[in-house]
Parts: C-alpha cells; sequence; structure tokens
C-alpha cells in the first residue's frame, strides 16, 4: 500500500482555508493563497485532514501554528481540523469581515486583502 503523504511539504505555520462553493469559501482560499505566496505561512491540504490521511495529519499536528480560514461560521475547517486532533490558532470567519456570503463568484480584491489581514492581526497576537 502506498505510503499516506503529501508532497506539500509543511512548515511552521500551517493554513487551512474552507474552500467551500460560496463567494466566501472561495475568498477564503484565496487569501490562503496570498498569505502563502507572501511567505506568511503555508497553505495545506484540509481534504486530507478529512480523509483522514495519516502523514498529512502527523504533518500538522507537528506545525507551530495552525490558520483556519473559514467562509461563514460554521466553521468547516476549523472543525475539521479540531476533528483530527489538529488544534487550531489563529481562526478567522470571512462573514465576521463585513462579507456577506453568495453565490456570486465574481470575488473582489479588496474583500480578499481584509481577510490577509484579519490573519496577520491575529498573527501578531
Ligand atoms: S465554513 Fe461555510 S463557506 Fe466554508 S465550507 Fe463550511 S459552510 Fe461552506
Amino acid at each position: 500500500m502506498a505510503k499516506e503523504t503529501c508532497l506539500c511539504k509543511p512548515t511552521e505555520v500551517l493554513i487551512f482555508p474552507c474552500s467551500g462553493g460560496s463567494n466566501v469559501g472561495q475568498i477564503a482560499n484565496e487569501a490562503a493563497k496570498e498569505l502563502t505566496t507572501r511567505g506568511f505561512g503555508k497553505m495545506y491540504c484540509l481534504a486530507g485532514i478529512g480523509g483522514h490521511i495519516s502523514g498529512i495529519i502527523e504533518s500538522t499536528k507537528a506545525a507551530k501554528k495552525i490558520i483556519a480560514i473559514d467562509g461563514c461560521p460554521v466553521s468547516c475547517a476549523r472543525k475539521t481540523l479540531e476533528h483530527a486532533d489538529c488544534p487550531v490558532t489563529v481562526h478567522v470567519v470571512v462573514t465576521e469581515l463585513g462579507i456577506k456570503k453568495s453565490s456570486d463568484f465574481h470575488l473582489n480584491d479588496k474583500d480578499i486583502v481584509k481577510v490577509e489581514n484579519a490573519v496577520k492581526e491575529k498573527l501578531k497576537k
């Protein structure tokens, strides 16, 4: 059987967006990509956590900080991580930043920046 590992290399700060099927889920996803590109951490594989992939869960537990970015208060990313005993250190909910949930995928860059900034602020604490 193939070893359950991911080609993504974990770093000290791992970022898990919910990547949900709504504007706010996709804003979370874009913010995670930007934060990774700018060196604030590394976007990692939430689906691997939900799929109980042992290598991904082990790498996540070894991380210094775990960031969950959820689109809405249902908090799928945070709950998925917690179910796998991966405690979330920073949690941001996109709708709590005044961004309304909808099915319009024409994302606004300002909303993505707002989410990035919220994560950066919480990381400082
Ligand atoms: S947190 Fe909200 S937007 Fe994200 S996947 Fe769950 S229900 Fe969808």
